[in-house]
């Protein structure tokens, strides 16, 4: 939403980082699930993002996702989560793509399969796509889960199964964002302000491989020449949270990035210049 009077942008990252460090400082691993996208962060003593990888290649997960299966189901949103744990035999689900898994969970209500098996299939399938995602960011204990999905029963004892920790949960995890804004609000008022360095990864994985280009916000000093380099045109130079110019993955090709690059070994093979030679930081690597 848009505020008249704002007049500084804080990313969403660093706010549930900030929010959740307020309420455990012993926090290095977050999970967060929102409604559009899911993401696994790592952060510092202090609240400071220091490596980042988002998943936003499909709704599959996210609480949109949750939203759309508790309907198909005819369940109450807030009911989901206790119904998975009365299940007995997890219905095993080929994908989590949100139109996919939607067909095939109507299939097994025909079938007569009950809902408690279907959401506990699912919550299976989610929760292992949560752990590669957290694996990217290498899992440190203390390990948190914020946003609307930490109060799903259900899915939190799947995650904690599959990362094998128990996650602190706040008691309004989906206001954690909401809180860290408003400590960077008093940050600001109070005339503090801290400058923050981190890894951000662009891309997904996917069924046939994982697709992240990584820039190191710490390296990275906004000149352009990544931009310059790349034949396809996916990498841009915006702001971050602080004004400063940093280099990062286009929007418009951050869900299909590995059809628009073919990956650094490719790329370096078909071309003299690319981003990474370009780069006189070395601030860019790629996962393929
Ligand atoms: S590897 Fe090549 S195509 Fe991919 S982002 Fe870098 S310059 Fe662009
Ligand atoms: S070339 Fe390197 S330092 Fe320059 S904008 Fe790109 S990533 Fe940043």
């Amino acid at each position: 939403m848009l505020v008249p009077f704002a007049n500084e942008n804080v990313s969403e990252i660093s706010c549930h980082a900030r929010g959740i460090n307020y309420s455990f400082p012993s926090v290095r691993t977050i999970l967060d699930m929102g409604g559009q996208d899911c993401k696994a962060i790592s952060v510092d003593g202090e609240g400071r993002v220091t490596n980042f990888v988002m998943n936003d290649k499909c709704a599959g997960g996210t609480g949109r996702f949750l939203e759309m299966i508790a309907d198909v189901l005819g369940l109450p949103l807030a009911e989901i989560g206790d119904t998975a744990l009365q299940s007995r035999t997890a219905i095993p689900f080929n994908t989590i793509c949100a139109v996919f898994a939607r067909s095939e969970a109507v299939a097994y209500l025909r079938k007569g399969v009950s809902r408690a098996d279907i959401l506990a299939g699912l919550n299976e399938a989610i929760s292992v796509r949560c752990l590669n995602l957290l694996k990217r960011v290498s899992i440190q204990s203390d390990f948190s889960i914020s946003d609307g999905i930490a109060k799903n029963k259900g899915m939190v004892a799947k995650i904690t199964e599959k990362v094998g920790l128990k996650p602190l949960l706040a008691e309004d995890p989906q206001l954690a964002g909401c809180l860290g804004a408003a400590l960077f609000a008093k940050d600001r008022v109070e005339g503090k302000g801290k400058r923050e360095e981190m890894k951000i990864a662009y891309g997904y994985s996917d069924g046939t491989g994982e697709y992240y280009i990584t820039f190191d916000t710490g390296k990275c000093d906004g000149c352009g020449k990544c931009v310059e380099a790349c034949p396809a045109g996916n990498i841009e130079v915006g702001r971050n949270d602080h004004g400063q110019p940093k280099a990062m993955v286009k929007d418009s090709v951050r869900k299909k990035i590995h059809l628009t690059c073919p990956g650094y070994k490719a790329c370096s093979a078909a071309n003299q210049v690319n981003c990474h030679s370009a780069c006189p930081n070395d601030a860019i690597s790629h996962s393929w």
